[in-house]
């Protein structure tokens, strides 16, 4: 098994069996289509069972009750990415199959309205601009956030790549192909000028844990590799043995075969669930239904399963 083999075999695999994705982001977090938009393009590729899981949210589940997804004959799962504290670390867990009207009461989901969240993503991207003028990085005095699910780390760093003159510095900063997390690698990383500490008021991770299984759902930790901060295995081993985990996220984008291969085992050897998802945000960087740098397609062995 090959990472290139299964590029050659996409199109046949299309359609073949039965695909689903249950790592999926809309415009009630930080996501560029809206939970239509995901329904219909999840149509079109074929996949059967989905979840949506946005940021500290769960607006996606609210909107779905007005809607008739007969038509669409794909089975949506509940799910959330929460954020949580852990060795100082803003870490993400995955809840799945709750209930999330219970959910939605608790402190932890983030109940702004979207004036409050688009100010305080300003508030971010001012500071973030002071430091690029700093870092001798041009940026526009006049950039604004104006949509609650833009992020300013975000905003900022397609905003630096629009200017020529920050070639060099990108180079050196986030890759030649930009492929490196801005929010990641600097935001989020307190060795940098670019860091903002956004950990006041998280959980722990035994508060998130404690959360989804209140509201009767299951706990599966988050993409154990895309955090280039840590050292995935011994995350795995670290939060496992806490006793708080249902599951662990095994095909991601972001993890490659041996990542995957490595989860699959330790979940066996513990009797752990399997899941899978693209971590879907927009088009240019995930493909809705495809694990491993949109190379492997999901399929229904990633759905919640033990071995
Ligand atoms: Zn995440
Ligand atoms: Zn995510």
């Amino acid at each position: 098994m090959n990472e290139n083999n299964y590029k050659k075999g996409i199109i046949k695999y299309k359609g073949e069996f039965n695909m689903i994705d249950l790592h999926i982001h809309t415009t009630h977090s930080d996501g560029q289509m809206s939970v239509k938009e995901i329904l219909d393009k999840a149509k079109e590729n074929n996949i059967k069972v989905i979840s949506f899981c946005d940021h500290n949210v769960v607006g996606a589940y609210k909107e779905l009750e007005g809607m008739d997804l007969k038509e669409y004959n794909i089975k949506v799962i509940t799910g959330i990415e929460l954020n949580f504290v852990f060795n100082n670390n803003n870490l993400h867990m995955l809840g799945y199959d709750f209930d999330w009207k219970e959910m939605s009461k608790s402190k932890y989901i983030n109940n702004k309205s979207e004036e409050e969240i688009i100010k305080d993503e300003n508030k971010k991207l001012e500071f973030l601009k002071d430091v690029c003028k700093k870092q001798g990085i041009k940026v526009d005095d006049n950039l604004k956030i104006n949509k609650s699910n833009e992020l300013a780390s975000t905003v900022i760093k397609y905003h630096m790549m629009e200017f020529k003159e920050n070639d060099k510095i990108l180079d050196e900063m986030l890759g030649k192909n930009r492929e490196k997390s801005f929010a990641r690698g600097y935001v989020h990383n307190p060795n940098t000028p670019f860091f903002i500490d956004e950990t006041k008021g998280l959980p722990s991770v035994n508060e998130v844990a404690d959360l989804i299984h209140s509201c009767k759902g299951k706990v599966v930790l988050a993409h154990p590799f895309e955090y280039k901060i840590l050292d995935g295995k011994k995350y795995i081993d670290d939060i496992f043995k806490l006793g708080i985990l249902d599951g662990i996220e095994c095909m991601h984008t972001r993890h490659n075969l041996e990542q995957v291969e490595y989860i699959k085992d330790f979940c066996k050897k513990n009797k752990l669930m399997i899941t899978g998802g693209s971590d879907f945000h927009r088009e240019s960087k995930q493909r809705l239904g495809y694990g491993v740098n949109g190379t492997v397609p999901i399929d229904e062995e990633y759905l919640f399963k033990t071995f």
